[in-house]
């Protein structure tokens, strides 16, 4: 985005109205994501995890419930006979919610020494238009439970940008600084979030 060279307030204002509709670009096209997402699982299905896509194996069983990868191909969801969509999104949504739970806590770790941040806690949640959140008074994040869908590095970055938080609480100057000093590379990794190019300017 270019800002425009002679910065008196009107042409300021002009920038900024201008840019509203890419804002409201990028918010619909993150909940029209969320629609895609909306799915039956059933056989044959295409469903993401850690970025990588896999096709859904739906295995009714009287076994336990539970969500096996096989092959780096399939994933391998046993299920009681003539369960529901929300039966099934429920076993696949407690399987993501788990891998993140089992993931996050070392990324914390390994943050909180670089940025010289502490979190008390972090939580896991559907949003539908934000890919995480922090609540700076409680020094708690949340991370959507989409990014388990995502690759690794994705989830890093979200989890970097919610503890600068931590430091800046907002996304200004001093902010984005931050962000290049702990994560240089953090806007191609937000493009790849977003589904959109990045090019690095040269
Ligand atoms: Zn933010």
């Amino acid at each position: 985005m270019a800002v425009p060279k002679k910065l008196d307030d009107e042409s300021v204002r002009l920038f900024a109205i201008s840019k509203l509709p890419w804002i409201k670009k990028q918010k619909k096209k993150f909940l029209s994501q969320e629609r895609q997402s909306k799915r039956e699982f059933v056989s044959g299905e295409s469903h993401y995890f850690r970025g990588t896509r896999y096709l859904l194996n739906v295995i009714e069983s009287k076994e336990k419930q539970r969500i096996e990868i096989r092959n780096k191909k399939y994933i391998d969801l046993y299920i009681r006979p003539n369960s529901t969509i929300e039966k099934r999104e429920k076993i696949i949504n407690e399987w993501y919610r788990y891998y993140l739970k089992q993931t996050i806590p070392a990324y914390i770790d390994k943050w909180e020494k670089l940025i010289g941040v502490s979190v008390n806690e972090f939580r896991v949640k559907c949003m539908k238009t934000k890919w995480g959140s922090c609540n700076i008074e409680s020094k708690r994040i949340w991370i959507n439970l989409e990014l388990a869908k995502k690759t690794p590095r994705c989830l890093e970055y979200i989890i970097v940008h919610e503890m600068v938080h931590l430091l800046e609480r907002h996304h200004n100057e001093r902010f984005h600084a931050y962000m290049d000093k702990f994560m240089p590379n953090w806007r191609s990794i937000k493009a790849e979030l977003n589904n959109m190019v990045y090019e690095e300017k040269g």
